[in-house]
């Protein structure tokens, strides 16, 4: 299809994946609150479970729910096909999995969520995978990190929580000439925003429990293949590459091609590891999707604005959204996500460590909670809450100093967000 008769990106987002139901006529996609699926008879079994033939088997591995939020999201972030699964957490542990093999180690940018840097730094190490930081802000600083042991970089595209933007380019370049996948994070920005296969990402990872199901009711992650990684040229990602023992020696690579990611994720991580989402989560996050471009195009205005009045507040001494002029993201943001900077922020206040959780404590409509992208508005400070574990160099470093508040505006009226801050603020 040419870019002017392909459907928009609005379009997509409501009609991509769903039909009307072929035995009700549901319109709306229906929840298939079921765990197995009746085979035809003993050969269509046999078919499904040596992967000859695609179907449901038991909904750990797959159920029509989760593949019309698959094909969905898969749609709007432009890859080959998606994986659904429990959480934003699952999505990285299933990726790495697939990937990586005890005693490697993989390049992580160091303006990343903190759940990720505890993953990576502690969870991971018992399988023996090692995480090696790099600097967000320079792609080149991976360049010595890099040996015959690594097996991916990880960056995330708007970065959390500081409103970091990263130069996905740059990034794609130093994977492709060390021959290993580029992974994004694109919780933050979501493909409203930013594309990052557009810019040369292999693999694409959501915590669908933020801005894509954007009610701040259901959890979820999801695992985009991007199609165009070469997983048998080096021999590294055996996984992909080598004979399965368990579904006859197939070689996946081989046999799905440009969505290989996607399937070796599923019936080798998620089968085996098991963090499934439930049918009732992916029905939740399908209907929040139907509003992400309205959703995100008013959670940037909102928090445009919220960033500029902040900006000239007497009790603020700095804030990082990359949608204003001072920042020094705004150069790669208007490059990378010319829609809007995103409505996740953080600022710091004059009064330290004490005044932030004073604020926090002040405000009425805003909730404090861990959350982020809910259609309401959210802070909270993360030196005190969510980068507590971290040690003070990790917490700056990832943008979550003593002073430093985080908020996530919502789609409010932009007046009462900023007269809650108002107040909170005197
Ligand atoms: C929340 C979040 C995650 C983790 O997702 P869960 O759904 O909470 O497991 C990963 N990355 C980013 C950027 C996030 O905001």
């Amino acid at each position: 299809m040419s870019e002017e008769t392909a459907p928009g990106f609005a379009t997509l987002a409501i009609h991509a994946g769903a039909q009307p139901d072929p035995t009700t006529g549901a319109r709306a996609t229906p929840i298939y609150q079921t765990t197995a699926y009746v085979f035809n008879d003993t050969e269509h079994a046999a078919k499904l479970f040596g992967l000859q033939e695609f179907g449901n088997i038991y909904t750990r591995i797959m159920n029509p729910t989760q593949g019309a939020l698959e094909e969905r999201v898969a749609a709007l972030e432009g890859g080959t096909a998606s994986l659904a699964v429990a959480s934003g957490h699952a999505a990285a542990m299933l990726t790495f999995h697939a990937i990586m093999s005890p005693g490697e180690n993989f390049i992580a940018a160091d303006k990343l969520y903190g759940g990720n840097i505890n993953q990576f730094n502690h969870s991971f190490k018992s399988f023996d995978w090692h995480a090696r930081w790099a600097d967000a802000l320079d792609p080149s600083s991976a360049k010595a990190l890099i040996d015959d042991k690594t097996k991916a970089i990880y960056i995330e595209s708007l970065a959390n929580p500081g409103g970091v933007i990263t130069d996905i380019e740059g990034w794609a370049a130093v994977a492709k000439e060390a021959g290993i996948p580029l992974i994004v994070d694109n919780t933050m920005a979501t493909p409203y925003l930013c594309k990052p296969i557009d810019h040369g990402a292999d693999i694409v990872l959501h915590s669908m429990t933020k801005f894509m199901g954007g009610h701040g009711n259901s959890m979820g992650g999801v695992i985009v293949d991007g199609g165009s990684f070469d997983w048998s040229a080096s021999g590294k990602y055996p996984m992909l590459s080598e004979p399965r023992p368990e579904y006859n020696g197939v070689k996946l690579h081989e046999t799905f091609g440009n969505f290989a990611f996607a399937i070796a994720c599923r019936v080798l991580g998620l089968r085996d590891l098991g963090p499934a989402i439930s049918p009732f989560n992916c029905f939740q996050i399908l209907t929040g999707m139907e509003t992400l471009p309205l959703r995100m195009e008013r959670h940037c205005q909102n928090a445009q604005a919220v960033a500029e009045f902040l900006e000239s507040h007497e009790a603020v001494s700095w804030v990082s959204y990359a949608g204003l002029e001072s920042s020094p993201h705004h150069a790669l943001q208007q490059k990378y996500m010319p829609k809007g900077a995103g409505s996740v922020f953080t600022f710091g206040l004059k009064g330290g460590y004490e005044a932030g959780v004073k604020l926090i404590e002040s405000m009425k409509l805003f909730s404090h909670v861990a959350n982020l992208g809910d259609t309401r508005s959210l802070a909270i400070h993360p030196a005190s809450t969510t980068h507590s574990q971290l040690t003070d160099e990790q917490k700056i470093a990832a943008g979550a100093a003593p002073d430093t508040v985080r908020i996530s505006i919502g789609i409010e009226d932009v007046k009462d967000i900023i007269a809650d801050l108002d107040q909170a603020m005197k």
